[in-house]
């Protein structure tokens, strides 16, 4: 099950920031403008959990949550509110506009995406697993840390983010194009030669002492996780 999220934002940039993200994380996204045009929506179809903006257009974020706790269908969902430095009161502080958690604007997306992860896992803790497995490699995307056959890995930032990419889908081979994109990002310019160059310290690092290498160079497609050589 792809757990669907959906985001009421008003402010386009930032609604196309979350969209891409969350997307990255595997999610269903839906992104709403106007607070009264999101209520219809949720009258249709009620996603896992909703990341509010306070202030919209239409209907305020605390004025749509109330109104969702008094629905049945959707008195136990999961909300993020999203607040503007200024506008969080002691209401919004002490939760009792019936959000479960909010986040202040500016926000780091990294700090987002964990508290999205934290509250669907509550949720649906079947769902969703912040661990990551395949054959003796685990990585855990709360703690940051990434284990081969129970010995934590040396890895840097960057590796680390490959790995993760890797085990979303071991075995399914990714461009440098797609890693690119899926590990540092579309409004960044990398080399294509970037990716090789990181690939060769993340083989470094979970190969040490190991006779075979689980990271396949697929020749003119590019790069796989072949889960058959991880023991
Ligand atoms: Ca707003």
């Amino acid at each position: 099950m792809t757990p669907r999220i959906m985001v009421v934002e008003d402010e386009e940039p930032l609604s196309i920031l979350l969209r891409y993200n969350l997307e990255s994380e595997g999610y269903d996204v839906e992104t709403v403008s106007r607070g009264d045009e999101a209520e219809i929506r949720l009258a249709e179809q009620v996603p896992d959990l909703l990341v509010l903006d306070w202030m919209l257009p239409g209907l305020s974020g605390i004025e749509l949550c109330r109104r969702l706790r008094l629905r049945p269908e959707t008195e136990s969902l999961p909300v993020i509110m999203l607040t503007a430095r200024g506008e969080e009161s002691d209401r919004i502080r002490g939760l009792s506009t019936g959000a479960d958690d909010y986040v202040v604007k500016p926000f780091s997306v990294p700090e987002l995406m964990a508290r999205v992860r934290a509250m669907l896992r509550r949720a649906h803790p079947q769902a969703i697993s912040s661990l990551l497995r395949a054959g003796d490699i685990e990585l855990d995307r709360d703690s940051h840390r990434a284990h081969r056959a129970g010995k934590e890995l040396k890895l840097g930032p960057t590796e680390f983010k490959l790995l993760e990419y890797f085990l979303s889908a071991p075995g399914r081979v990714f461009s440098r194009e797609q890693l690119l994109d899926g590990v540092w990002g579309r409004d960044i310019y990398v080399d294509e030669r970037t990716v090789d160059v990181h690939i060769g310290r993340l083989r470094k690092a979970i190969n040490r002492g190991r006779q075979r290498d689980p990271i396949r160079t697929v020749r003119g497609a590019g790069y796989s996780l072949d889960d058959k050589f991880l023991s």
